[in-house]
């Protein structure tokens, strides 16, 4: 697979990360840029990994009691106007129909027509539309708690995009419950993120920190957000996964009443929570390297490639019967509810085909040619390894440890990133040393992860954003309450909370 002497992706991560996040996403041929702007196409490398996080998720949301529905992809402006402050919010990057028909204009080119009396939003995220029906289907508290899970398109007009990290239209989950009792909704809220933190580090491989987010970077409409964030590899921080409170706000604004045992009428308490094809943005960024893509097994769109070592003008039929039976016993072995999934590559192309393998990150990587048929043996690469580092394994064993190597791997993967999000996290008590940890931060350097004391004002929130771009990205649940001085001000604080700079 070539000597380890020059990387498979140009530029590397140290020379320009942005553009090396890019060159990983067509190399591994995951997705492209369409003509759409903003909007991005998922091949199927990439949307593998979005089935396979669907299913395991969706597996994981049904243990805790949560149904599947499907609700209208357009909302009514007025339905959007229910909840003041969720409105605001999401006023600026919506995607609005106001004609239902095409005619032609005077000059033979189409045009819309028919002006719909009341304009339809394209869903940004769907609370005020599942609220009318949660409205309707709530009278007792006998109807309570409603449990309720969409697989989705969205669609917000970023400004900004990015393949998988931001786009105008994006894949999600959105779940949203409500209940009788604000205790009820609270716990739910965080169930859900523990939920998120879980899946993210055990199928993702990304170590995540928990928290709240403070008040301006809270969910148009929320009493509280809680977020999971995640390290990337240029040291910035990544919003994985968000699980809101949304207190009574949108109960009210969409009338979700009951009888309580009491027989006094209530307002339900709502929660909302959401992960979206950026945790795929995420796991490229925190596991590939200056070879390509590397895919945790679990979340793997296959686990195994067999590439047979074929030549033109040969009997090549012994090498290639020899890898089907191979790929017929992987396939017996179950690794996390799947059956171990194995491509075979038998092009005749060369050191090309086992780098075309490295690049999209497949975990395993297994030549065979008629000596190791002969032996009984297979010539077996790992992704969390240097490309150029195989061994000789004995056939049968290779295939009843399959499942431990696989294992291995997502463990090497996750102790990496943990190791990393550990060496680049620091406690800073000063402004100047802040400052310096952010203030040259360029290109692969943009700082660290900061547990600092912050006042709890928006003035130096908004201050330290301005001059330096780092951003709270939340109020950690596992920082203890301890006493110091704001980093920026020097007024009293009781906690500290983690800055960085942010995709
Ligand atoms: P929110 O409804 O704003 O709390 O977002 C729910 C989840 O969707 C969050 O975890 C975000 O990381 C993710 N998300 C928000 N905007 C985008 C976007 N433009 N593209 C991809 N994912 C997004
Ligand atoms: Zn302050």
């Amino acid at each position: 697979m070539g000597a380890k002497n020059k990387t498979a992706i140009t530029p590397t991560r140290e020379e320009d990360y942005a553009q090396w996040y890019q060159e990983i996403i067509k190399a591994s041929d995951m997705a492209e840029n369409s003509p759409v702007r903003g909007c991005m196409v998922m091949k199927p490398w990439g949307y593998a990994i979005w089935e396979n996080i669907m299913n395991q998720m969706d597996a994981e949301f049904k243990k805790t009691g949560v149904k599947n529905a499907y609700f209208p992809l357009f909302i009514p402006l007025s339905y959007l106007e229910k909840e003041a402050e969720h409105v605001e919010g999401f006023a600026k990057e919506c995607a609005v129909v106001t004609h239902h028909k095409l005619e032609k204009g005077p000059d033979g080119k189409l045009v819309p027509a028919g002006e719909l009396a009341e304009p339809l939003i394209v869903r940004p995220t769907s609370e005020t539309i599942i609220g009318e029906s949660m409205s309707r289907w709530t009278s007792s508290y006998r109807d309570l708690p409603i449990l309720l899970n969409q697989w989705a398109n969205v669609v917000r007009w970023e400004m900004r995009t990015r393949m998988f990290l931001r786009t105008s239209e994006f894949l999600w989950q959105e779940g949203h419950t409500a209940h009788a009792t604000r205790e009820e909704a609270v716990k739910r809220t965080l169930q859900m993120l523990d939920l998120y933190a879980n899946f993210v580090q055990d199928r993702l491989a990304m170590p995540v920190i928990k928290g709240r987010k403070s008040e301006s970077e809270r969910f148009p409409g929320a009493d509280d957000t809680t977020c999971i964030e995640a390290m990337m590899q240029d040291r910035r921080a990544l919003q994985a996964g968000t699980s809101h409170f949304l207190g009574q706000n949108f109960a009210k604004g969409s009338d979700i009443r009951f009888q309580n045992e009491d027989g006094q009428e209530q307002f339900a308490w709502t929660t909302s929570w959401g992960t979206s094809t950026r945790m795929i943005g995420g796991m490229i960024m925190v596991h590939s390297d200056d070879d390509g893509l590397v895919v945790p097994p679990r979340i793997a769109p296959a686990h195994v490639v067999i590439l047979p070592i074929v030549k033109k003008d040969q009997d090549n039929s012994q090498v290639l019967e020899s890898a089907d039976a191979l790929k017929a016993a992987l396939n017996e072995k179950m690794y996390h509810g799947r059956a171990v999934e194995v491509e075979i590559d038998d092009r005749d192309i060369g050191g090309a085909r086992g780098w075309d393998w490295v690049k999209k990150g497949i975990p395993v990587r297994v030549e065979l040619g008629p000596r190791d048929v002969a032996a009984d043996t297979v010539f077996v690469a790992r992704r969390d390894r240097e490309a150029g580092q195989k061994e000789s394994v004995d056939r049968e064993t290779f295939i009843n440890t399959i499942t431990d190597t696989l294992d291995q791997i997502q463990q090497v993967l996750f102790d990496r990133a943990l190791a990393f999000q550990k060496e680049n996290t620091f406690h800073v008590d000063t402004w100047q040393a802040f400052e310096e940890i952010y203030k040259d931060a360029k290109g692969a350097h943009n700082g660290a992860f900061v547990y600092a004391h912050w006042c709890g004002s928006r003035d130096c929130e908004e201050r330290i954003k301005k001059e330096l771009s780092v951003t709270i990205r939340c109020i950690p649940f596992d920082s203890s309450k301890e006493a110091g001085k704001c980093i920026c001000c020097d007024k009293p604080s009781e906690q500290r909370v983690l800055f960085a700079k942010a995709y």
